[in-house]
This record gives C-alpha cells, sequence and structure tokens, in this order.
C-alpha cells in the first residue's frame, strides 16, 4: 500500500467550509467511499473520525488539521482537515500553506456564509484552486441557482456549473453531469448509495443544454486549441472539456460548482471524481521556492524526488501513544525513516525517528515519505509549526507563516501546587503545536496569563488542559489584551531603596532615564509584548558594580511585565541607566532589582503611561436598507467607517473597530438586521484607549486588586 504513487496521480486537497455546512458529514463520506471507513461516523452522534479530539466531537465542530490519506481509483487524494472558524484562521493558513487544491463546500440554503468568505479570500492570497460543492440539496428551501450567484457576487469568482439538479429539497435525486450529458440518479439514501447513469430528463433537456453551452464558452476561452475546436465544431469531446476544465479550474479561472447531500449519500462520488480529474498535483504546483538560509536570496527546487529534501513541519501535535507527532508535506527529495535532517528555521540537526502515512483511525508506518506527500514523524524533538526540514548538505527556508499577534487573555489560577507544575509543563506542550497563542505569569497576582485569537480559542485550549493534561484551575473571564507604552520621555528618574531592620540591610540606587521606542528599534525575543525593550547601561567610574547590572534590566523588564497603569504588560520602552550608587555591605542583586522595578514604575508615570487597546478590522455586508443602523451602530461603539463599496446587491462596509466593543456583535447585528447582514473581523493594530474610557478600565483593575486583597 505503501508504494509510490506516480506524483501526477496525488491530490493534497483540504475541505473548506463555514461551520455547519457540512464538511465533516462530506469528509466522512468521501472517508467511507474510498474504502478507509468501513462505518460511518455521524457528526450528530459524536463519532466523526476526522473530529477525533473530544472536544471537537462535543462541539461537532472541526478544529485541528489533521491530515488523511485515501485512494480513489488509482489516485492518492491527501485530506488536509480545514477549520472552518475564523478564530482559527492560524490552522486555516497552516494547511492552506501545503495543500494543492481545495473543495468549497457551501450549505444550498445558507450559500456563501460570512466565513466562508475569510476563508475564501485566503485561499485567494494562497493561489489554490478550488471546485465547489453546493451540499444540503435535500433540505428546505435550497436553491442551487442561488448559491452559484453567491459564490460570483460575493467571492468574485466565475462559477462554471457541471451539474444542475434533479429535483430540490426531499425530492432531490440526483444530478445532469453536463459533461457526460448523461443523469445520475441515486437509487436511494442509505449509505450503498447505488446510483445510474440514465437519460437527461425531458423536462430538464433545454435548461442542460444551456447550461453546456456556458459551460464550453467557459472553458474554452482559456485556451487556444480548445477555442478553435469548439469554433470548428460547435462542441468539445469529454476527453477535451475534461482537459479544458482541468487547465482552467488550475489556473483560477473558473470554480467549477457541483451539488448534492452528503448526509443523504448523494453526490459524493462524482465529487471525488471531479477532484482528481480538475485539482491540481504537485507537478502542477511547479518548483518549491525558498530562501538561502544565509544571504536569504530565492532559491528553487524541482519537485521530484532526485532533488534534495525540503519540508515543512506544519502541525505539530502530542499523542497520547507515540509523543510528539510533527505533520508534514514534502516538497522535494524524500524524507525517510532513520535519516539527519536540519531544521533551516533553528539551525538544529535531528535524526528522524519513525515515518507514518495518517489514515483517519490507523497509521501506517513507511520506510520515506516522497515528494509531494503528506504524512507525520515521529521522534524530532525541537520542531515549532512552520519550521522546514531539510538536507543538512543542502539547506533551504520556505517562506515562513505569520501569526498575528494574539488579542484577548484569560487568567488561569491553578488550585494546587501539583496543578500549578502540571500547568507550566502543558502550556509548554501547546505552545509548540499552537504558536499563535502566549503565556505570561503576572508577578502581583501569580496568576498565569493566557492570550490567543478569540474567545472560541483560548476556550479550547482551557479545555485541553482541563481534560487532556488534567489540570485543576480556576479560570477567569475572557479579556481583553490591553497593552500600555510610554508617550514621552522621562529623564534623570532616581529612587533609593534602603532597608534598616536590624541584621543585613537593603540598599540599591539608580538613576535612569526612559524614552518611547518605537517597534523597528526593539530587540525582539519572538515576539513577546514585553521583549519589546532596550536596555542600555551607561555607568561609568563603578558607582554601581558590573555584577548588579543584570538585576536593574531584569527589575525594570518585571516591572513592564504588569504595566503601571492597570496591570497590562507595557511595551515600547528604552532604558537608559546611567548614575548610581551602592553600599559594600547592604547593596545586593535583590536590592537593585526592587529598586530598579520601582524606579521604573515612577519613571513611567512621569513617561506618559497610557493604554492601548487592539482595534480590528470589521467588514460588515448588508442590505441597503439596514446600512444607516449598522453605520450608526458602529459609530456607537467607537468604530470609524473607513469605506463603503456595494458587492453583488448588498453594501460593505468597512470599519475599524476597538475590540472590547465587538463582543456580542454577532447578536447585535442579526437583530438589527433581520439576519441579512454578515461579518468578519481580524486584528488590524494597537491604538491609545481614549481617555475617558481608559480611567473606566483603570479604576476596575483597581477594584480588582483591593477586592482580592
Ligand atoms: P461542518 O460544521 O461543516 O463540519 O458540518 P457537519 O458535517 O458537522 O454538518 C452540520 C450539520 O448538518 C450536521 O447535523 C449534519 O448532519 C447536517 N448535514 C450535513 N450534510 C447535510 C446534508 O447534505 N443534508 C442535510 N439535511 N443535513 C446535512
Amino acid at each position: 500500500m505503501s508504494g509510490t504513487i506516480p506524483l501526477e496521480r496525488l491530490r493534497n486537497i483540504g475541505i473548506m467550509a463555514h461551520i455547519d455546512a457540512g464538511k465533516t458529514t462530506t469528509t466522512e463520506r468521501i472517508l467511507y467511499y474510498t474504502g478507509v471507513n468501513y462505518k460511518i461516523g455521524e457528526v450528530h452522534e459524536g463519532s466523526a473520525t476526522m473530529d477525533w479530539m473530544e472536544q471537537e466531537q462535543e462541539r461537532g465542530i472541526t478544529i485541528t488539521s489533521a491530515a488523511t490519506t485515501c485512494f480513489w481509483g488509482d489516485y492518492q487524494v491527501n485530506i488536509i482537515d480545514t477549520p472552518g472558524h475564523v478564530d482559527f484562521t492560524i490552522e486555516v493558513e497552516r494547511s492552506l500553506r501545503v495543500l494543492d487544491g481545495a473543495v468549497g463546500v457551501f450549505c444550498a440554503v445558507g450559500g456563501v456564509e460570512p466565513q466562508s468568505e475569510t476563508v475564501w479570500r485566503q485561499a485567494d492570497r494562497y493561489k489554490v484552486p478550488r471546485i465547489a460543492f453546493v451540499n444540503k440539496m435535500d433540505r428546505v428551501g435550497a436553491d442551487f441557482a442561488n448559491v452559484v450567484g453567491m459564490i460570483e457576487d460575493r467571492l468574485g469568482h466565475k462559477a462554471v456549473r457541471l451539474q444542475l439538479p434533479i429535483g430540490a429539497e426531499e425530492d432531490f435525486q440526483g444530478v445532469v453531469d453536463l459533461v457526460k450529458m448523461k443523469a445520475i440518479i441515486w437509487q436511494n439514501e442509505d449509505l450503498g448509495a447505488k446510483f445510474e447513469l440514465v437519460d437527461i430528463p425531458a423536462d430538464l433537456q433545454d435548461e442542460a443544454d444551456a447550461a453546456r453551452e456556458e459551460l464550453l464558452e467557459s472553458v474554452a476561452e482559456n485556451d487556444e486549441d480548445l477555442m478553435n475546436a469548439y469554433l470548428e465544431n460547435g462542441d468539445l469531446s469529454e476527453e477535451e472539456l475534461v482537459r479544458g476544465i482541468r487547465l482552467s479550474t488550475i489556473g483560477m479561472h473558473i470554480v467549477p460548482v457541483l451539488c448534492g447531500t452528503a448526509f443523504k449519500n448523494k453526490g459524493v462520488q462524482p465529487l471525488l471524481d471531479a477532484v482528481v480529474a480538475y485539482l491540481p498535483s504537485p507537478i502542477d504546483i511547479g518548483d518549491v521556492i525558498g530562501f538561502d538560509v544565509d544571504s536569504n536570496d530565492e532559491m528553487r527546487r524541482k519537485p521530484n524526488t532526485e532533488s534534495p529534501l525540503s519540508a515543512i513541519a506544519f502541525k505539530i501535535q502530542t499523542d497520547p501513544f507515540v509523543g510528539q507527532l510533527a505533520y508534514v508535506r514534502v516538497y522535494s527529495g524524500s524524507l525517510d525513516s532513520s535519516s539527519y535532517i536540519l531544521n533551516a528555521a533553528s539551525g538544529n540537526k535531528e535524526r528522524v525517528g519513525r515515518v507514518l502515512r495518517m489514515h483517519a483511525n490507523k497509521r501506517e508506518e513507511v520506510d520515506s515519505l516522497p515528494t509531494g506527500e503528506i504524512g507525520a514523524i515521529v521522534g524530532l524533538k525541537n520542531v515549532v509549526t512552520g519550521d522546514t526540514l531539510c538536507d543538512p548538505k543542502e539547506p533551504i527556508l520556505l517562506e515562513k507563516m505569520d501569526f498575528p499577534d494574539p488579542v484577548i487573555s484569560v487568567a488561569i489560577e491553578p488550585k494546587t501546587k501539583a496543578d500549578h507544575e502540571k500547568l507550566s509543563t502543558a502550556l509548554a506542550k501547546l505552545a509548540v503545536e499552537d504558536p499563535s497563542f502566549r503565556v505570561r505569569v503576572d508577578h502581583e497576582t501569580g496568576q498565569t496569563i493566557i492570550s490567543g485569537m478569540g474567545e472560541l480559542h483560548l476556550e479550547i485550549i482551557v479545555d485541553r488542559l482541563f481534560r487532556e493534561f488534567k489540570v485543576e484551575a480556576n479560570v477567569g473571564a475572557p479579556q481583553v489584551a490591553y497593552r500600555e507604552t510610554i508617550t514621552k520621555p522621562a529623564q534623570g528618574v532616581e529612587h533609593k531603596y534602603i532597608k534598616q531592620t536590624g541584621g543585613r540591610g537593603q540598599y540599591g540606587h539608580v538613576v535612569i532615564d526612559l524614552e518611547p521606542l518605537a517597534p523597528e528599534e526593539a530587540e525582539t525575543e519572538g515576539d513577546e509584548p514585553e521583549a519589546v525593550f532596550l536596555f542600555e547601561n551607561k555607568i561609568s567610574g563603578g558607582s554601581i558594580p558590573r555584577e548588579y547590572i543584570p538585576a536593574v534590566e531584569k527589575g525594570i523588564r518585571e516591572a513592564m511585565d504588569n504595566g503601571v497603569l492597570a496591570g497590562y504588560p507595557l511595551v515600547g520602552v528604552k532604558a537608559t541607566l546611567h548614575d548610581g550608587s551602592f553600599h559594600e555591605v547592604d547593596s545586593s542583586e535583590m536590592a537593585f532589582k526592587i529598586c530598579a522595578s520601582m524606579a521604573f514604575k515612577k519613571g513611567a508615570v512621569q513617561a506618559g503611561a497610557i493604554l492601548m487597546e487592539p482595534v480590528m478590522k470589521v467588514e460588515v455586508v448588508v442590505p441597503e436598507d439596514f446600512m444607516g443602523d449598522v453605520i450608526g451602530d458602529l459609530n456607537s461603539r467607537r468604530g470609524r467607517v473607513q469605506g463603503m463599496g456595494v458587492r453583488g446587491n448588498a453594501q460593505v462596509v468597512s470599519a475599524e473597530v476597538p475590540l472590547s466593543q465587538m463582543f456580542g456583535y454577532a447578536t447585535d447585528l442579526r437583530s438589527m438586521t433581520q439576519g441579512r447582514a454578515s461579518y468578519t473581523m481580524q486584528f488590524d493594530k494597537y491604538d491609545p484607549v481614549p481617555n475617558n474610557v481608559a480611567q473606566e478600565i483603570i479604576a476596575k483593575s483597581a477594584g480588582k486588586v483591593t477586592e482580592e486583597a
């Protein structure tokens, strides 16, 4: 089974959809028809194979991108699961990075919903060719033509029908295949799902002829030979048409559209036929582009097994049985078990342990993963999502993934000392899997604060801490991840820390300058906000002995972690230590650390400390009738409308709105527009919090501290 399939018969695909459109059900059916699954796991029974994490089963949504291999005819199809929730855009980016083509699943009733829009745009950015599957044709209100129109209007892609539905809602029986000009009728709705190829029903013949005409024109215009053949004969042969659809899809001129109902087992086999016929193989994608590790010059690799190895680790997962699993996509060369590889991102050389091909419910050990393949390796110790793995003799760095700033945080307080330890181990493991969340400890309250991309993102992390890692802890309500910064210089800030209470005393004395620091000047370690800091030591003449200098820096850093206004990390500071004094007996590292910390707090206030808040880019698509209400509401949320435009028959309003004002927006928007508007939102930048609002936040945080004390 692990015999290598020729590259042109390999498909690496993702299935993208808005939550509830039927992605999981469609994937399940694919696995069933390709013979991987013999018992179907219905989503509503919580046993779907791809959703193997407990939380996903309970929530009925797919969060992590597991990769699964299956076979359809002579083709191997690797399915990379793509999450549909915006909080997991990072997971989506990660999967889009490694797949070659995708199937967009849409609900025949709901059509193009906001999150399908977000994901679809990301796929545009990664230039991923797609086909669309309009699912749930059996539902009341199913409207194939409407969804095709929405793909054109909202997503701006030329949607070309390859099928027409036969019947709709509970009478949906099958489809007209516009390539073969035959009708496919399913005989019943159970899993066996036998279908017959029959003549097109008479009442659909005219519509079918017109739709085929449209199909022929849409593909002929993308290729001269096909255009000539079409003009000459007024038609194309099946072979020509298939070739035309394929090249138009891969060239992203068209999005072929199919339909069916995964739940009622109709339409899935033709969808698989379309995946292998029209979506690209790794060869169609062409050369792999990367960079020289030293010079950063562009480098290219041919996608074949003779080239040196280059691969991307796109997902790290801790597995209870084998330990750490790194999901990889091989771009060139082959990844062999027991070989040595270079991690081009970290510079570490490591030995690959076992190499696995992943099926939804079992793993198959293989000697090697050749070019184009997706699989997992066991045994790597220091690998983080996004790392490039390559031949140590031929280093190359493939394009890195960017992770946006986390904007929401929660506080976690372990219940016991044992839980405290479990928590740190667990968070370290989770951070390797998911570089899009951050952890810090609030030194004043001792709380561990985790920050992430959205509420759901944090909920899932907390859930995993409880269940998988068995940490017992109290968890606070989600908070906007505010930051603090300074706005002007403060010079000669002096602080003396002296304590004489019997025995050995404490003595520290520093004079520091603080200045705002532009982000590009900052020394960034990772992109921890607290590292946006520069420390300079200008002590001369030994007024403070050298051994205490690091303690001064440490004291400042610790003070920055907890800010000076409302306990949020303070960023963007340059601190210069230029004077001070010491005491032969009483001075210590501890004394200087405390002293510097206090000096910093004093100085930051003088330096005009302010609160900063995450501001989101919000886009609302709304029918004209409701536009006034939507804009008025955005203004009342301290939003700034940036632009308006028309999309299809709706208006698009783009605005910048502080995240703190966006809690509950989905519900408010729904009631304001009778459910006819949709929105997407993404982090844009940090901006100063207006004074009156800042006062409230500061007062609230002061209140909290007293309550707790
Ligand atoms: P996902 O969130 O996109 O993964 O969607 P799921 O596959 O979990 O499906 C969401 C819900 O829609 C589940 O209750 C499914 O049983 C149901 N569903 C999926 N496909 C169909 C379909 O073709 N017809 C109908 N009527 N329901 C479907």
